[in-house]
């Protein structure tokens, strides 16, 4: 059986795969663009089972839920804030369905789209309530531990995070996204990031989505200092349009030998974003491996 995530990290030196990008997949199997990608779980389980069961099998260790927006503000978006604890529940659960037992299921909740104030109308405390929600119905589907990713604010990742926590003590991963600058679009530092998600209660910091690849490694870097076990899972570069289509130039094996130096620089969980799918898992396997 799995134990504790947090166990795991610590009584093994194995570096664990996660997945790649759920967005692509979902759009490899006939999702068309601009819809609620959450809405599948329940429209098409199929496709998000299969989407679980292509990653575990290419060798994720971890799988991420087809959750990111099924938070009460993107579902509103949709018309679908009454669906929140069915659409979670039925993430998780497709996902552990997909993956089998020895794979952790890790219940995806990204930003709220809004802003705290004195920028935007959310307060702290709602942002608490409303990720404690999402959390609640992720773990009651299945769900092993929990992730807060692709965040650009401090403030309301700390919110989150706290919100998660005043509910339950699942293991907590979460992670921003950076630019070239080594900061979030909102500014905010590796530094002040590491410390004041560790201070909430976060047990796995990291990194994930972004444009340029080359900040992984001073990002993980910066990171070392809060003592946590950390995880990056980047994107496969930046985009170009080749033919009307986006398209990443990072190849599956490229990223891979990227992978092993971040894995060097403290990465204990490597997987990828946008623009990467089964084959970059496949490399990445490999390579933890020393295949
Ligand atoms: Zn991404």
């Amino acid at each position: 059986m799995r134990e504790d995530l947090r166990q795991r990290l610590a009584s093994s030196d194995r570096t664990l795969v996660a997945d790649g990008a759920t967005g692509t997949e979902l759009q490899a199997r006939g999702m068309p663009p601009g819809g609620c990608s959450e809405l599948w779980c329940v429209e098409r389980p199929d496709a998000v089972r299969d989407i679980a069961a292509t990653y575990a099998a290419a060798g994720s260790d971890l799988v991420y839920t087809n959750s990111f927006g099924a938070n009460r503000w993107r579902l509103a978006h949709y018309g679908l804030a009454d669906r929140l604890t069915e659409l979670n529940e039925a993430a998780a659960r497709l996902a552990r369905e997909g993956a089998g037992e020895e794979v952790y299921v890790i219940g995806s909740m990204g930003p709220s789209g809004d802003f705290l104030e004195p920028l935007g109308e959310l307060s702290a405390a709602e942002v608490s309530a409303a990720y404690g929600q999402q959390a609640q119905a992720l773990l009651a589907g299945g769900a092993d531990a929990l992730v807060l990713e692709t965040f650009a604010a401090l403030e309301e990742i700390e919110a989150a995070a706290l919100g998660v926590r005043a509910v339950t003590d699942a293991p907590l991963l979460a992670s921003l996204t950076y630019g070239s600058s080594l900061r979030t679009m909102m500014g905010v530092t590796p530094d002040q990031a590491a410390a004041t998600l560790a201070a909430a209660g976060v047990d796995v910091l990291g990194l994930n989505c972004g444009d340029d690849i080359a900040v992984v490694e001073p990002i993980l870097a910066a990171y070392a200092e809060a003592g946590r076990p950390l995880f990056a899972k980047p994107n496969a570069g930046l985009p170009q349009m080749v033919e009307g289509e986006l398209t990443w130039p990072i190849s599956p094996a490229e990223f891979a030998a990227l992978a092993a130096g971040w894995a060097t620089a403290g990465a204990r969980i490597v997987g990828g974003c946008c623009g990467t799918g089964p084959a970059h898992i496949r490399a990445l396997a490999a390579m933890v491996r020393g295949g």
